[in-house]
């Protein structure tokens, strides 16, 4: 379905090396210590520097799409990632971004990380609720901003276009990278006002 690729380097990965990344790339992600995967709402699971930031820097910027399957397969390898969720809805650009870009990372990685699941939970799998969630207005980057100012470009932003597809639903939002959560807990606001049962938040990194 997807080859089986190091992260780091692209070279193809022998069957005795790590999930992700080759023997040489490993020793050169950081996990996150347990004191800061979980914070500000949102659970991330690798340090956004080393070769991941890099495979998700050329996944958004180079649209290297070849590498949104093992990413997304990253995502989802801890076990007891998914317990308690059985929708999956990411965190949206705002549509002219994602017109430029020609795809959403985040909505990428999510197709990945259920399809992925799929594998290993069958019918237990979260379903990926596509386009549940839209960005009301533009936002800047929240790298140039300072962590008050990123609350309040991101206030607001978001709103649900489909609630009928989680209302009711134990919803997983997942996103790229985070930082200060303020993105996340904008989405998680409007998903809660859209009537979810529970929403938890996961990230792929976290910049630190
Ligand atoms: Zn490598």
């Amino acid at each position: 379905m997807f080859p089986p690729i190091c992260l780091g380097c692209e070279r193809l990965l022998r069957h005795d090396d790590a999930l992700a990344l080759c023997s040489r790339c490993h020793p050169l992600q950081a996990r996150l210590p347990d004191s800061v995967a979980e914070a500000n709402g949102i659970r991330a699971l690798w340090s956004y520097d080393g070769p991941l930031s890099r495979a998700v820097v050329r996944l958004k910027f180079s649209g290297a799409l070849a590498l949104a399957g093992p990413l997304g397969r990253l995502l989802v390898a801890d076990p007891g990632v998914l317990d308690g969720c059985d929708r999956v809805v990411s965190v949206p650009l705002h549509w002219r971004r994602r017109l430029v870009r020609g795809f959403d990372q985040s909505e990428e990685l999510s197709r990945w990380a259920v399809r992925h699941a799929r594998q290993t939970l069958r019918s237990r799998a979260p379903v990926l609720a596509r386009r549940v969630l839209a960005r009301s207005r533009a936002t800047r980057p929240q790298t140039q901003l300072d962590a008050p100012a990123r609350a309040a470009n991101v206030e607001g932003a978001f709103f649900v276009r489909r609630p009928e597809q989680v209302r009711g639903r134990r919803v997983l939002l997942i996103d790229d990278v985070t930082t200060t959560g303020a993105t996340a807990q904008a989405c998680m606001h409007a998903l809660r006002e859209a009537g979810v049962a529970s929403v938890t938040a996961l990230a792929l990194l976290r910049a630190l």
